[in-house]
């Protein structure tokens, strides 16, 4: 289980290491409470990454640095009026008034004196329980919907209507309904009943004891605290699941009745205990990829179904303090001195511990009662934390009203940590390298079934022409053999019939010549025969030019033929050609394919290695939280190897880059992996990432990767020295995540410290891509331009000292010191500290004395030297204004004293 941490946004460690972290925009400072709830829990993202992470706490010494304003919120409300008092003070008028559009109270002192205080909300005596659940509880429940713990607490004076803010049923009238059952609804109506665990446990504490309301036998529970990470339970307690709304009603009703009320003089329904309700919410966290799970639920590659790992464990907590007022006033009757002590010794073990918190003091006394040791969380912890404090109007009651007060001007100053629990989801990146790859597998096959199926046809087809041509040819032979056998035939017939008859007249002339003598006769006997055979001859002559002319004609035939078939011979040879062709791109296809399938066992075999780590990451994270995972993942680191993952940066799903970028990100955030990943080309693989791709997402986590690796000096070095800080800066004028610009800002601020580097960075526009980033006004993001500011004066300090720099400060120069100026006093303490410091390096050279006092520097130094509540920082600035002439000078001449 790896904790996801910011300090109301913030994921900035000691040595201004980025972590890719879960940032909620709703929980801004400026974030208004009255917006719609729905649309808010869409804004909620759901990344997640691996880190340490301490447990913040009560009494953990906190680091300024690191600490956003995620303080604790504080609302006051004010009951109306009751019968009483309408009766009793009629002549008086109400001991406060309030401004609720300037959100501030005015506590009266007499009929011309007042003072002034501000809160979170303040809440008339007309608000409806409605405007009151959204205003003090609903930022809380959003949070806790998230996956962190809350706390809803009401603090008054007995009879100023914590019960009716909180506890209300409003059985009679809907619109009466309190907080926990506002509450309630909202968290049944978000959670699944299938997926998801709501359970609530209900308790009292009263005199250093907890009872359990549900369970009233149930009298004497022990708190246990988890060493480790420090996490409160009370596992003696009746925990009861909560499936609808009517259920959790009766719940309250029980308790109710069970609750244990002392009376009092004020008010016979009040109670000198408190009441401490509990909700346990286990959530599943799935779905982040819906087009994976919606596509293929159970997808099988190594024979075991992969399922969405991600569960996420929060708890609300609603209090219902004991009345603040002191107990000799109140009078709780039927105790000793002894028991009273111990009726109070909770809450005012709270206030010192606000006290104590609210001052930033080093020990906070937060063993000393139950109910700050079951508060734990709440204060100072990893808890979003409203406080609503509730007032009276009577005069008669002005001391209590003003103590209330004044603890809730104190709990306003209580920063908070807030810390998600959640684990880095390996699966969903090996579920999406293994559909890619079925992907691959399937489209192959189906390009190769398509390919065969072509060259059979295309085979099949020469073969039938070849088979056609070939039969033509046959027939059209054997048709010419025909026609000539028979003309052959006829000629012979001819022949045969004229021989016959030449035969004939040759015997007929013989036997005339024979007995005759007749000269006439012979003449005209020889002459006949003559004529005959000319003509004859004549005849014959014809038939063979007949016969010659079939001839020649039969020969042209042949001829044409023969020049078909070989035309077809050729269309034949080249259908053999393309055949053989194919042939060699189906061998190529084939060879192609085995190289294919290698690669594609190779991939399998990483997609194993990477879910069994998962696994692994899985099993060390139940035996240990913290260094388990950190050895899993340096395993992961070697058996998959660098390079592989820098790869899968280039790869052509989306999701898949993003979950790799995520992947070199969180190995980056490891000072032991930072060597090797810039070894293996990590930071240039990231620096391209971010310039080729449009996607926030690999923006911000590319950008965190790199405000990780520009820790070390010869990465910052590196980073410069290819193109980076034109890069960064680029990216943020694209960026719209204030959490993109964060890891931007963080990145450049790194680079800000390096003595080296300071002339090339401002030649770059670094300064000025810096204070760009201010428009997005995100605390975090200011913190990181504060931290860079700083960084930068501080080089440039220590430049000027060793003689090596003359000039104004390059930060003067372009046009930071009206944002330092105006920054000075930022509420937030991290941009306050950063800026204060940067203020203290400029004023320590008199070339930057001018403009610092023309720009309003000079104020700031000053207030720094009064106010400033570090003292290490007043020190400095007043140290630095005595040194300076100018100072000194214009000091003197505004009459102002400064020692
Ligand atoms: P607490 O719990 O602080 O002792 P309760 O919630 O019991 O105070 O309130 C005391 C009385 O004042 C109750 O009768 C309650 O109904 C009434 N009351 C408190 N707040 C309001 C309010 N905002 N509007 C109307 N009546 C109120
Ligand atoms: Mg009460």
């Amino acid at each position: 289980m790896s904790s996801a941490s910011f300090r109301n946004g913030s994921g900035v460690s000691r040595g201004g290491a980025m972590k890719i972290d879960n940032y909620n925009p709703k929980y801004s400072p400026s974030s208004s409470s009255s917006s719609s709830f729905k649309s808010k829990m869409q804004h909620s993202t759901a990344s997640s990454g691996l880190r340490r992470c301490s447990p913040g706490s009560i009494g953990t010494s906190r680091d300024d640095s690191a600490v956003v304003s995620g303080r604790v919120r504080v609302a006051v409300r004010l009951r109306p009026r009751n019968a009483e008092e309408m009766v009793e003070d009629a002549d008086f008028a109400d001991c406060v008034e309030l401004q609720p559009e300037l959100k501030r109270l005015k506590l009266r002192k007499n009929n011309w004196d007042s003072d002034t205080f501000e809160f979170d909300d303040v809440l008339t005596e007309f608000a409806s329980q409605k405007r009151v659940y959204e205003a003090v509880a609903k930022p809380v429940l959003e949070s806790v919907l998230d996956g962190y713990n809350g706390t809803v607490m009401a603090y008054g004076q007995t009879g100023t209507g914590k019960t009716y803010t909180l506890g209300r049923l409003g059985k009679e009238d809907t619109a009466d309904r309190g907080i926990m059952l506002r509450a309630m609804e909202d968290i049944l109506e978000e959670v699944s009943p299938e997926n998801d665990l709501v359970s609530v446990s209900y308790l009292q504490l009263y005199m250093e004891t907890i009872e359990d309301l549900l369970n009233p036998s149930n009298d004497n529970i022990s708190i246990v605290e988890d060493p480790k990470n420090g996490d409160v339970s009370v596992p003696g307690a009746t925990l009861v699941e909560i499936r609808d709304h009517m259920s959790f009603m009766e719940l309250l009703q029980l308790g109710e009745a069970h609750r244990y009320a002392a009376n009092t003089k004020l008010n016979t329904e009040s109670s000198r205990s408190h009441a401490i309700l509990m909700v346990h919410i286990k959530r599943s966290v799935k779905g982040k990829n819906p087009s994976l799970s919606s596509e293929n639920g159970s997808i099988t590659l190594t024979g075991k179904t992969l399922k969405p790992p991600i569960v996420r464990k929060s708890k609300l907590v609603i209090v219902d303090l004991a009345g603040s007022e002191r107990i000799d006033k109140s009078g709780s009757e039927g105790h000793t001195l002894e028991e009273a002590k111990s009726i109070n010794l909770s809450l005012s073990a709270l206030g010192k511990c606000i006290n104590a918190l609210a001052e930033n003091s080093a020990h906070v006394p937060v063993r000393d009662s139950k109910l700050t040791r079951l508060l734990r969380d709440s204060f100072g912890g990893t808890a979003r934390t409203s406080l609503i404090i509730t007032i009276g109007p009577s005069p008669r009651h002005r001391g209590e009203t003003s103590s209330t007060i004044m603890f809730g001007q104190r709990a306003m100053k209580v920063e908070n940590m807030l810390k998600i629990k959640e684990e880095f989801d390996y699966k969903s990146l090996s579920r999406k390298l293994d559909m890619q790859l079925d992907k691959l597998i399937a489209e192959h096959e189906r390009q190769q079934k398509v390919f065969q199926d072509e060259i059979e046809r295309i085979a099949s087809e020469a073969q039938n022409r070849v088979a056609e041509v070939e039969q033509n040819y046959a027939d059209a032979l054997e048709l010419e053999k025909l026609k000539y056998q028979k003309d052959y035939m006829e000629s012979l017939k001819k022949l045969e019939e004229q021989w016959t008859i030449k035969q004939e007249n040759h015997g007929h002339q013989k036997f005339k010549i024979g007995p005759s003598d007749n000269g006439i006769h012979q003449m005209s006997n020889a002459e006949s025969p003559m004529l005959s055979a000319s003509e004859e001859v004549v005849q014959i002559k014809k038939k063979l030019q007949n016969e010659t002319l079939l001839r020649k004609d039969a020969e042209a035939e042949t001829d044409r033929l023969k020049s078909e078939s070989t035309h077809w011979k050729k269309t034949e040879a080249a259908r053999n050609a393309e055949l053989v062709k194919l042939r060699k791109m189906l061998e190529d296809q084939a060879c192609q394919k085995e190289k294919l399938e290698d690669e594609l066992s190779l991939l399998q075999s990483q997609l194993l290695q990477i879910s069994s780590d998962a696994d692994e990451v899985k099993r060390e994270q139940l035996r240990d939280t913290g260094d388990g995972e950190r050895a899993s993942m340096a395993k992961l680191f070697e058996q998959v190897g660098i390079h592989k993952i820098l790869s899968l940066l280039e790869a052509e799903d989306a999701d898949v880059r993003i979950h790799a970028v995520k992947v070199v990100a969180n190995l980056a955030a490891e000072e032991s992996n930072q060597e090797r990943i810039v070894e293996a080309g990590g930071l240039t693989s990231l620096l391209t990432i971010l310039k080729n791709s449009n996607d926030e997402t690999i923006h911000r986590v590319a950008a965190g990767a790199i405000a990780n690796l520009a820790m070390n000096e010869l990465n910052q070095e590196l980073i410069m020295s290819q193109g980076g800080v034109s890069l960064l800066s680029l990216t943020a004028n694209r960026a719209e995540d204030s959490q993109t610009l964060r890891m931007i800002a963080g990145a450049i601020a790194n680079l800000c410290g390096n003595d080296k580097l300071q002339a090339k960075l401002r030649a770059e526009d670094g300064i000025k891509a810096l204070l760009g980033m201010v428009r997005c006004r995100h605390p975090d993001v200011l913190a990181q331009v504060a931290r860079g500011i700083a960084n930068f004066a501080k080089c440039e300090s220590r430049a000027s000292s060793q003689g090596s720099k003359n000039g104004k400060s390059l930060l003067i120069e372009d046009g930071a010191l009206p944002w330092i100026v105006l920054n000075a006093n930022n509420e937030a303490s991290p941009i306050r500290r950063h800026v204060e410091l940067a203020l203290c390096h400029l004023a320590q050279h008199e070339v930057n004395a001018k403009e610092m006092i023309t720009g309003g520097a000079l104020w700031e130094l000053v207030r720094i030297s009064r106010d400033c509540s570090r003292e290490d920082i007043r020190t400095l600035a007043l140290k630095t204004l005595k040194s300076s002439p100018s100072f000194v000078a214009e000091l003197k001449r505004l009459r102002i004293d400064h020692g």
